[in-house]
């Protein structure tokens, strides 16, 4: 079989998986099997660039990075819906419709309501052609490379009965595990975790680089096509040709005889609708028949022939038992509410998140209030208010807290910072154990047979008093812990050892200097290639990094500067610990570019500036810092910087363009 028709088998299976996983909830093959695949196919991919697709699987990844989205105008513009609060008001609705329709039975499509950001979605002959923002509903923003990073978005349709082009429209989404889990990556790297699902939803479409958006576990859900001569008659036929198409459109949706159905609809999900996996904030009632969509109109705003429904925001009130502050690994403090429990959204809340002392104050909330409490996007429900008509008399405002609860240490609030931290990094035991317990964890050192609570444990027993103190723990030692056995001692002491082979990215990871998350420590990792080279960094030398800014560079500057620190790294380094890369030996790797220097200036759209960097040196080539008499070739994207256009041009060296490049790799002999 050649070449191509191998790619473009792979494709086609890949696509069919995808759809399987992200759209069906029902996988056929294992993730090892599929990363495999899509393995093989990157290097295909890789190998031939003359047969490279913009909507292949592998572009889902991102990489591209968008300077400034283009403004496009919607074929068809994207209207707001009215709302309704009421059964009343949908009736006075259905009275107002049938006026116009002159009093024949009217039939609707009764359909969740997903709240995040509207997208539009545009398909040409079954591909993806362009994903635009509503905007003002006239005109939105392309964020097509956004866009396709969302595996449950076809790039490709399925079926063949689809319309030769039409827009698809829908709400991009985060369901709420994975917002959860974004919000926890966050808090582990001493970051402010994000707001809502809502905002954080649609933040990521406007984010430059579409790898970090591929990194988000965003979702798309879909609701309406729109186009001319449309193969289907009613809305609820539209979302089932959407389905068959390839579209995550979700089953919930559901026909309405009459006005008592969808009251039935309503009344169904206002009670249930906390076990969706995401969030809804109402119900959408459509009429089905799109002729009678079409006598109806539209009004300035809104169609005539739909309608929202909110729900009411759940609320109970309860009363404000004390306030207790818990100390992060990095030391910062959050104020936590107990309250007397309450059934809320079918759970009992006990607890409420404070957020820090501004919002105290805000709330102006004392111990013994009475307090409106309402589940919102996050898992940990919110306090909006206080009911003052309650207030027990003699209550004084809350004194937040001044000196840790741990240590005793005075807390410190930094200009422009929300929350008060304890600065006893070194002495606070909740601090000294959240940090070894990241340490351990599977993203950084991954040890196996240790636990965050024998961290703990460790710690209380005066064993451990520093990540590093872990590689002289030995069996005997570990052994009178509670709930500890020869067979788990042994895989302690064994799982520790084995982490002196995990890769020095990860363990710069796994150090916790603040701000340095997973991706942060690969870029440092690959750049400084080993922990002497990072330590003796300047901070401009750090700013030089890609995508190193001041906060960062500071942050590894204070961390390297303390000599607690070079202790501890000193330590490690002497038990056998990484720290260093290894390179890898990239098989498809060439001398195609031997001797030839490149300096890449600008934004691409095939390659990210990395990936491209990545692909000179694979072939042989070097890559410039600086163009200079030894530069043979500039590689210019969009952006590239006047001053480096007109040193090239002085210079005499060849502007090549990303194609070029991709030609050069296809066309030179070794
Ligand atoms: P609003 O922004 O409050 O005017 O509400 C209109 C928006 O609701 C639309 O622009 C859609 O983005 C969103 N929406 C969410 N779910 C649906 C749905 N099932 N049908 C129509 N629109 C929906
Ligand atoms: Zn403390």
């Amino acid at each position: 079989m050649d070449i191509l028709q191998t790619i473009q088998n792979l494709r086609e299976e890949l696509n069919l998986h995808n759809h399987n996983y992200y759209v069906l909830d029902a996988p056929t093959i294992s993730d090892f099997e599929f990363d495999q695949k899509l393995k093989q196919l990157q290097e295909l991919e890789n190998q031939h660039p003359e047969y490279f697709d913009e909507n292949s699987p592998t572009q889902r990844v991102g990489g591209a990075v968008t300077k400034n989205f283009q403004t496009v105008v919607h074929d068809f513009r994207m209207y707001s819906l009215d709302n309704s609060y009421s059964k009343e008001d949908l009736t006075d609705w259905e009275n107002r419709i049938q006026k116009v329709l002159g009093n024949v039975a009217i039939t609707y499509t009764c359909e969740l309501k997903y709240d995040g950001a509207s997208i539009s979605i545009t398909y040409e002959n079954g591909k993806l052609k362009r994903a635009v923002t509503r905007g003002d509903g006239f005109q939105g923003d392309d964020v097509t490379t956004n866009i396709k990073t969302i595996r449950s978005i076809p790039l490709h349709l399925k079926g063949n009965n689809y319309p030769k082009k039409f827009d698809i429209r829908g709400e991009i989404i985060l369901p709420l595990v994975g917002f959860e889990k974004m919000n926890q990556d966050l808090i582990e790297i001493g970051e402010t975790p994000y707001a809502n699902p809502r905002n954080t939803a649609s933040g990521s479409l406007k984010l430059q680089d579409s790898s970090e958006v591929a990194k988000r576990p965003l979702d798309c859900l879909l609701y309406s096509i729109v186009g001319n001569n449309l193969p289907f008659q009613t809305q609820f036929e539209g979302l089932q040709s959407a389905r068959d198409w390839g579209f995550k459109a979700p089953p919930q949706a559901q026909l309405a005889q009459n006005l008592h159905e969808v009251f039935e609809f309503i009344d169904y999900w206002d009670t249930h609708r906390h076990d969706l996996p995401y969030e809804t904030d109402g119900v959408v009632i459509k009429v089905n028949s799109i002729q009678y969509q079409e006598e109806l109109g539209y009004t300035a705003k809104s169609p005539r022939w739909a309608i929202a429904y909110k729900f009411k925001s759940e609320q109970v009130s309860t009363i404000l038992n004390s306030i207790s502050y818990q100390v992060g690994r990095t030391g910062a403090i959050t104020p936590v509410a107990n309250l007397k429990p309450v059934q809320l959204a079918g759970t009992v809340v006990k607890r409420a998140s404070l957020h820090n002392a501004d919002q105290i104050e805000k709330l102006d909330i004392r111990i013994g209030d009475t307090v409106f409490v309402e589940k919102g996007g996050e898992i940990i429900p919110k306090i909006i208010a206080v009911d003052f008509s309650q207030r027990p008399e003699s209550t004084k405002p809350t004194q937040y807290i001044t000196h840790c609860p741990e240590c005793q240490t005075e807390l410190v609030r930094n200009e422009g910072e929300a929350n008060h931290y304890c600065p006893n990094f070194y002495g606070c035991p909740p601090q000294i154990i959240g940090r070894i317990q990241h340490y351990i964890s599977r993203k950084a050192m991954d040890i196996e047979g240790l636990g965050g609570e024998t961290v703990g444990l460790l710690y209380n027993n005066g064993l451990v008093h520093n990540y590093a103190d872990l590689y002289e723990l030995t069996v005997e030692q570990v052994l009178p812990l509670e709930r500890m056995a020869q067979k788990s001692a042994e895989n302690l002491v064994n799982g520790i050892e084995k982490s002196k082979e995990i890769p020095f990215e990860n363990v710069l990871y796994a150090l916790g200097i603040r701000y340095v998350g997973e991706t942060v420590a690969k870029k440092l990792a690959r750049h400084y290639k080993n922990i002497d080279a990072l330590q003796n960094a300047s901070l401009m030398d750090l700013i030089l990094v890609d995508e190193i800014g001041d906060r960062i560079a500071n942050s590894v500057i204070e961390f390297f500067e303390n000599t607690e620190n070079q202790i501890i790294v000193n330590r490690l380094k002497q038990y056998g610990v990484q720290f260093e890369i290894v390179e890898k030996v990239n098989p498809n790797a060439t001398q195609k570019l031997a001797g030839k220097t490149f300096v890449v200036s600008g934004v691409f759209t095939v390659f990210s500036r990395d990936g491209l960097k990545e692909a000179i040196e694979d072939n042989g080539g070097k890559v410039g810092s600086s163009i200079s008499a030894k530069t043979d070739y500039v590689i210019a994207g969009d952006n590239m910087g006047p001053a480096k256009l007109e040193k090239a041009n002085q210079l005499k060296i060849p502007i090549i363009t990303e194609n070029d490049f991709i030609s050069m790799l296809n066309e030179t002999q070794n």
